[in-house]
C-alpha cells in the first residue's frame, strides 16, 4: 500500500498545488496533504482555514484526506503511516532547497522515501505568495486558486469600514 504525504503551508491552496495532489491520486494508493500550523510563518490564512479550503477542494477525490500537522514531517508521515513524502517542484528555483529537506528527512527517518512531481507547465508561475499580492491589486484570481480561496482573499484585502 503506497502512501504519500503531500506537506506545505497551502496559505492558501492554488490550482499548482490541486494538480499534483489529482495526479498524486492517481499515483499512490492514498494521499495526504499536511498542512503545516507553524505560525512563525505567519500565514495570513488559520491552520484550520487552510485545511477547510483544501477539504473543498479535494472532496471529489475519495483516497485524498487533509490534515494539519506541527513539528517534524517525518515524525508526521510516520504517525499517518506514510512511507513516501511528496513535493512538487517548479523550476530550478525549487530544487536546491528541496534537495536539502530531502536529504536532512532521509537522515532522520530513511525508511520514508522523497518523490517529486514536476509541476505542469502552465501553473509553473503559481505560487501562494504572488497570488496574494495580486488579491491586493483586485486583480481576477479564479485562474489560480478555487472560487471560495478568491473570495476569502477578496475579503482580506477588501478595505476595513
Ligand atoms: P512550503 O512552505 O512547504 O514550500 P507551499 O504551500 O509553498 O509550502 O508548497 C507546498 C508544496 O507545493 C511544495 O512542494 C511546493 O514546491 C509545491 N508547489 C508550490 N507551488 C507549486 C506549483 N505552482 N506547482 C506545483 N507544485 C507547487
Amino acid at each position: 500500500m503506497s502512501h504519500a504525504l503531500y506537506p506545505g503551508s497551502f496559505d492558501p491552496v492554488h490550482r499548482g498545488h490541486l494538480d499534483v495532489v489529482e495526479r498524486a491520486s492517481r499515483i499512490f494508493d492514498r494521499v495526504t496533504v499536511a498542512v503545516l500550523e507553524n505560525p512563525s510563518k505567519n500565514p495570513v490564512f488559520t491552520a484550520e482555514e487552510r485545511v477547510a479550503f483544501l477539504q473543498e477542494a479535494v472532496g471529489h477525490l475519495s483516497n485524498v484526506a487533509v490534515i494539519g500537522f506541527g513539528g517534524l514531517t517525518v515524525e508526521c508521515a510516520k504517525r499517518e503511516g506514510a512511507n513516501v513524502i511528496l513535493r512538487g517542484l517548479r523550476a530550478v528555483l525549487d530544487f536546491d532547497y528541496e534537495v536539502q529537506t530531502a536529504m536532512m528527512n532521509r537522515h532522520l527517518e530513511p525508511s520514508v522515501e522523497t518523490f517529486f512531481l514536476l509541476t505542469k507547465s502552465r501553473y509553473a508561475y503559481i505560487s501562494s505568495s504572488l497570488v496574494k499580492q495580486l488579491a491586493q491589486f483586485d486583480a481576477p484570481l479564479d485562474d489560480f486558486v478555487p472560487p471560495t480561496v478568491a473570495r476569502a482573499l477578496k475579503r482580506l484585502s477588501a478595505p476595513q469600514a
